[in-house]
């Protein structure tokens, strides 16, 4: 009974944990319900997730694409059909280049061999062609994808149409702003001038360094009271316009009438940014008749009295001078260097300076003398009320100085910074002549005069000048001829390594033999480039040079360089083309040529002039700096200037081995090129004594008398074949 109680009891335990196990299960089963539930919500936001995904990737704003590394397209969306106006099946499979626009194909090859040897930047701006519309500007960034194998190309590509035409926009815009001929200026929101247009310069006289930050009240001319300016400045901050006729005053000091109008330019929030100022310059309308005898009268460029206006003024005078016995001192005056400006600078900035030079003039005169412009670069001063002769001899000088000293500082033109000397002719009434004509006649010889005695001084006339002047017109007509019939002709002398008895270059020398015997180069030269002829010569001595000196080679291989000076008109835009013509002509490689040019080159435009002399050694050519030392330059600049050898001037080798200053400049010289790694070496050596004193100092290349002077070609080749083989048959 016990038993049974027992298992009773055993059983009854078993029931209640068997009630519990169902009870866990139960419970499990509640539990996985949830996690399903979990899992499923999950799952539907995933899906959410991905619908919302391919929408945004569908619909981006950005055409999408996915190529392999063959370029072929695996995926785009929807926006990228919209670009190549193609359905999505269409697209995939295909070769991307194929919707480019054939030319621009190849840049998109390479752009994808670059970025997947990861080298280049990521954009490239390309054309698409769909159908056979106009190419639609895009640009495409890249990403390489390299999780697969084969690394793959992510493209965003974006429609850059509008940006393109808001680019040409803005640049049709600068265009039509500097270009007009309406003169305009552009303010800032209280009127302090941010830029002004070329015709503004023109007609105000002011460049625009000169304004810039200034307000428009510098230009005022006084005529105009403070009420009608508030009430401009009024009607502009309430209506945004203004427009009226307003006098204004030139640099020159010329009052003149405008016909303006003010705009006042808003942004997004209604607020003033700029102010527009459009005006033309109306005083040719307003006077007439005057205007008629302005324009007979008056220098166009400069609004100086011009040559007709200068005659009357002289003799009236010279009859007011003869009444009263006093004298009358005619000033000539001839800008110095203005030529290469024009040449090198262009003739706009070549106009600016006349504009400037004259309002200069201006300011150093009375006003009852005259300054008049005779045409291109030369101008007349006339000054009366003198005084008696000593006391007019010492004004015109004093004026001449002044003028001389305005001139020589420096021009502010369209950011190059210029400096123009002047050469100035002076004749008196009455003694160097009593009429208007022998006046004219003897203030110019003067000047030509002052011009032949280094430019930037100025000369009174004496009656021996005459004979030089007839020499310069004989001179003048004998060379035109010359040239016509090819008289010109090149001599050579050679530059040796007096150290290793070696010939290292040649350099090429003009001649010419004048009616009265020859005539140096330093003379003719110059006369040349006044009658316009030193282009053509130039060209022909390079050009003959070249071939001349071409096939000169010596016993052991070694070919002499070829040297050729150039003047500084010589450096202008169209050298290179000038020079590649004339080599391939000659034969001559480029690294076989030098060209010489003179210090006094970088005397204005330095700019200009070293990227002329970057061209040439980009060429392959060198450059050397010719008779160093005599220039204005400071050894200083020299490590700016591109140039491969310095020449020592013939003037400091002169007085060795005796002077010491000579030695002390040579010495400075030589160390100095070292020190900049460059080639140097002395010309004009004539004895054994300046020849060991250069050698002692380290200077080996010679070019001298001492060895051999300039010779034609033939007899140099002779000459060098000689001396280069001594050192061979010497056994040295
Ligand atoms: P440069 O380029 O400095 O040429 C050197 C001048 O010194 C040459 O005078 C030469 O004959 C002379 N010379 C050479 N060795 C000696 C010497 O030992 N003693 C002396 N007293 N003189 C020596 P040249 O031929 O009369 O030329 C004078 C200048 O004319 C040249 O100076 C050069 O500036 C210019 N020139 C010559 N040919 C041309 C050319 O084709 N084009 C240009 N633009 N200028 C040239
Ligand atoms: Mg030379
Ligand atoms: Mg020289």
């Amino acid at each position: 009974m016990k038993q049974a109680q027992h298992r009773i009891a055993e059983l009854e335990i078993g029931a209640s944990e068997h009630a519990d196990v169902v009870e866990d299960l139960h419970l499990h089963q509640e539990e996985l319900r949830v996690q399903n539930e979990d899992l499923r919500q999950a799952q539907d936001a995933l899906a959410a997730a991905s619908r919302r995904y391919q929408d945004l990737f569908d619909f981006a704003p950005v055409g999408y694409f996915l190529l392999d590394d063959k370029g072929v397209i695996l995926e785009a969306n929807v926006t990228a059909c919209l670009l190549l106006e193609q359905p999505h099946d269409a697209l995939l499979r295909r070769p991307m280049r194929l919707h480019l626009s054939a030319e621009a194909r190849l840049a998109f090859d390479l752009f994808l061999v670059e970025a997947a040897s990861g080298r280049q930047a990521r954009t490239l701006e390309t054309l698409v062609q769909n159908h056979d519309r106009e190419p639609l500007p895009v640009q495409i960034t890249l990403l390489v994808d390299r999780t697969e194998r084969a690394p793959r190309f992510r493209l965003a590509v974006v429609d850059i149409r509008e940006r393109r035409q808001a680019d040409e926009q803005r640049k049709l815009a600068a265009v039509m702003f500097e270009e007009s001929n309406e003169g305009m200026l552009v303010t800032d929101p209280i009127g302090r001038i941010q830029r002004v247009n070329r015709a503004f310069t023109v007609v105000t006289g002011y460049a625009e360094p000169e304004v810039i930050g200034h307000k428009p009240s510098m230009l005022a001319s006084g005529r105009h009271d403070a009420v009608f300016y508030k009430s401009m400045w009024d009607r502009l901050q309430n209506s945004g316009s203004w427009m009226g006729e307003i006098w204004n005053r030139r640099k020159n000091g010329e009052i003149y009438p405008e016909w303006l109008k003010i705009n006042a330019v808003r942004d997004v929030h209604g607020d003033i940014r700029h102010f527009v100022g459009i005006f033309s310059d109306i005083s040719e309308h307003k006077g007439g008749g005057q205007e008629v005898e302005r324009l007979a009268l008056y220098d166009t460029l400069t609004d100086l009295p011009n040559r007709v206006l200068f005659v009357e003024r002289l003799k009236h005078a010279l009859i007011r001078a003869h009444r009263d016995g006093r004298p009358v001192a005619l000033l000539y005056l001839d800008l110095d260097r203005f030529k290469s400006v024009n040449d090198t600078l262009g003739h706009q900035t070549g106009d600016l300076l006349l504009q400037q030079v004259a309002a200069r003039l201006r300011q150093i005169v009375r006003n009852s003398d005259t300054v008049a412009r005779l045409g291109g670069d030369e101008f007349a001063v006339v000054l009366a009320d003198l005084g008696d002769h000593a006391a007019a001899v010492e004004a015109t000088r004093r004026v001449a100085d002044e003028i001389r000293e305005h001139l020589a500082r420096p021009f502010h033109i369209g950011g190059h910074e210029m400096v123009t000397g002047s050469s100035i002719g002076i004749a008196l009434y009455p003694q160097d002549g009593e009429t208007y004509s022998d006046l004219v006649k003897n203030a110019d010889i003067a000047m030509y005069h002052a011009k032949q005695n280094g430019a930037d001084g100025h000369a009174f006339f004496v009656p021996e000048m005459n004979a030089r002047v007839v020499r310069r017109v004989s001179l003048e007509t004998a060379l035109r001829a010359a040239v016509r019939r090819e008289e010109l002709k090149l001599v050579y002398q050679p530059v040796v390594d007096s150290v290793a008895e070696r010939v290292v270059g040649v350099e090429a020398l003009l001649r010419w033999d004048g009616p009265q015997g020859p005539v140096s180069p330093l003379e003719f030269i110059p006369v040349l480039e006044d009658l316009g002829l030193g282009h053509d010569v130039a060209r022909w001595v390079l050009a003959t040079a070249s071939r001349e000196v071409s096939d000169w080679q010596f016993d052991d291989g070694a070919q002499p360089w070829l040297s050729v000076n150039f003047s500084p008109s010589q450096l202008h835009r169209f050298l290179l083309a000038w020079l590649t013509d004339a080599l391939d002509h000659g034969r001559l490689p480029a690294r076989r040529l030098m060209i010489e040019v003179t210090e006094d080159h970088f005397h204005h435009n330095v700019d200009g002039m070293i990227s002329s002399l970057e061209d040439i050694r980009r060429l392959g050519a060198r450059v050397a700096l010719d008779d160093f030392g005599t220039g204005h330059s400071s050894l200083g600049r020299l490590r700016h200037f591109p140039i491969d050898l310095v020449k020592i001037d013939r003037s400091f080798v002169n007085g060795l081995p005796h002077d010491h200053k000579d030695l002390a400049i040579v010495n400075t010289i030589i160390s100095m090129a070292r020190h900049l790694g460059l080639d140097f070496l002395a010309e004009g050596v004539e004895s054994e004594g300046q020849l060991n004193m250069l050698r002692r100092q380290g200077c080996g290349l010679i070019q001298g008398y001492i060895f051999a002077r300039p010779m034609p070609a033939r007899e140099c080749l002779d000459w060098c074949e000689t001396y280069h083989g001594r050192a061979g048959r010497d056994g040295t």
